[in-house]
């Protein structure tokens, strides 16, 4: 369907490479072997609607089969030393390098993402990787000491020993690095399931390095969340169990894992607030805005999507805001000037469909966008919602999707209260030219990262994590390391 004035449509790329499609079957002990299930799951681009290819729905004897695997290797990889895994780390960089391209291109045919997008994504996997490798021999803990007359202590980092990696679709190879360095780094061997929508670019990344790592330190078993990624949250051979997705999912699995006692890692759902305060650069806001509201379509966890402006400058920014959206164009992943592609599959157009309907519904103002646009392939249309009052569904629901939506405060007090009022807290960002204010609000914010005149930016140097229903545990910088590590206490009597 097109809006009444077809503002956006889709820019479709005349002829794009054919993708490069992984091996088929599931990656146990270094080498594609077939799944115990015959059936299969359509991997489908979701920006022409067409099938890629069909990969395993695995089982919880894959499972089993990949965690045997990863227990056997565990040893002998925990015992390397930083420098030997760190040469690994280079080496997986060099290779996601040298297969650019094949990599950008799998990417953005499995998930409908624009160029920018896709280039950023593997850009940002290299750097991960790179990042781990200097990290992982830098790491160190304290010097020994006497805390008890006679008993010298020693504090050492070991291993957790075999980890579970859940990733979700929105960057299916960053999410996957983001946690296979940092896991391999500290000297765990792992298990991985990518989502079951989006697995292509794991299973590739699996089948170039397999020459490269030994044989188990790292899995790949495809297959829904609720067969591979519950067994292997439940597995007693499981160590910890980390995952990226929806808080949903995050809640199965750390009750899951309870049945073991394994430690969890959570990186879940987002609703980032964008606090615009009266002496804000407001353009600059609006831009920020448009970029980081509708990077990835806006299905990012840190997305730019809940905007609490000054009453005295909202219709301003608003203005200003529309025009930035109006402007963005939408395309498929071979149309180099699209900043926004297609959502990530059928269901979930359907759900973010919904999402503006229930928005009509409770008769807030769609300043732009808000439909469906022409197929084939699940595209929609960026969208400013307008008249937001407090406490609206939209302040609240993550919707992830190009979905922005503009409500207003009069005092800094209850700028932040409002901000704070949700289950989330992974991150938020404050616009104002004030310095006082830029020191206090960033402090009362409840959110594990808050930009000041800027929003999604993310340093590989730097933790991004979320409190509150966001869940817990870091993913990148040194703080990574520590979460895929134990302490161990030595005391020796010298006595
Ligand atoms: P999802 O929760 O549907 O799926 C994520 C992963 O969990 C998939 O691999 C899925 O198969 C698996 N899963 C589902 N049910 C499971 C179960 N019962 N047991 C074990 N595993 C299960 O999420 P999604 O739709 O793929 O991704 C979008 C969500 O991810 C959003 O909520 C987004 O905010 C969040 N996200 C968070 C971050 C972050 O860094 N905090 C980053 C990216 C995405």
């Amino acid at each position: 369907m097109t809006t009444e004035t077809a503002l956006f449509t889709v820019i479709r790329a005349d002829a794009t490479p054919a993708p490069s499609l992984p091996a088929f079957g599931q990656f146990i002990g270094g080498k594609f072997v077939p799944s115990t299930s015959t059936s299969t799951v359509d991997i489908v681009n979701p920006a022409t609607e067409e099938v890629l290819t069909q990969v395993p729905a695995g089982t919880a004897e894959d499972v089993d089969a990949a965690v045997a695997a990863a227990v056997a290797a565990k040893d002998a990889w925990a015992a390397t030393t930083p420098r030997d895994r760190a040469a690994v780390l280079l080496k997986i960089a060099e290779i996601i390098e040298v297969n650019r391209e094949l990599f950008e291109t799998l990417e953005a045919a499995n998930t409908g993402k624009p160029p920018a997008v896709a280039e950023d994504d593997i850009s940002s996997a290299i750097d991960t990787f790179r990042f781990s490798a200097g990290a992982a021999r830098a790491y160190s803990t304290l010097g020994a000491d006497d805390y008890a007359e006679n008993h010298t202590s020693v504090i050492h980092r070991e291993p957790v020993g075999v980890v579970g990696v859940i990733t979700p679709w929105n960057y299916p190879l960053l999410m996957a690095a983001w946690k296979i360095a940092p896991v391999l780094g500290a000297g765990n061997t792992l298990v991985l399931k990518p989502s079951e929508q989006t697995p292509l670019t794991t299973l590739k990344l699996a089948e170039l390095i397999a020459g490269e790592i030994p044989a188990g330190v790292v899995n790949i078993v495809t297959g829904p969340g609720r067969v591979v990624g519950n067994r292997l949250s439940e597995h007693p051979d499981v160590d910890l169990v980390a995952i990226t997705g929806s808080v949903g999912s995050g809640q199965k699995v750390a009750a899951a894992a309870a049945g073991s006692v394994k430690r969890v890692h959570l990186e879940l759902g987002g609703k980032a607030p964008v606090v615009v305060f009266a002496d804000a650069d407001l353009e600059a806001a609006a831009k920020g805005v448009r970029s980081a509201g509708f990077w990835n379509g806006g299905q990012e966890c840190g997305a730019a999507c809940r905007v609490l402006v000054h009453e005295s400058v909202a219709d301003k920014f608003t203005e200003l805001l529309v025009r930035e959206i109006s402007e963005i164009t939408v395309g498929t992943p071979g149309a180099a000037d699209a900043e926004i592609g297609s959502m990530i599959s059928k269901a979930h157009y359907e759900r973010v469909l919904a999402a503006l309907d229930d928005i009509r519904k409770d008769g807030l103002t769609i300043a732009v966008g808000g439909r469906a646009i022409e197929g084939p392939g699940y595209f929609i249309e960026p969208t400013v919602v307008t008249n937001v009052p407090a406490g609206a569904g939209i302040t609240s629901n993550e919707i992830f999707g190009p979905v922005v939506s503009v409500e207003t405060f009069s005092t800094d007090e209850e700028a932040v209260t409002r901000a704070n009022e949700t289950i989330y807290g992974l991150a938020a960002s404050v616009w104002t030219k004030d310095s006082a204010r830029s020191l206090t609000v960033p402090r009362k914010l409840d959110f594990g990262t808050v930009w000041v005149n800027s929003h999604l930016v993310i340093a590989t140097e730097m933790p991004w994590g979320g409190f509150k229903g966001s869940g817990y545990g870091r993913d990148l910088s040194s703080y990574a390391l520590d979460d895929f590590s134990r302490t161990k206490h030595v005391m020796y009597n010298r006595g």
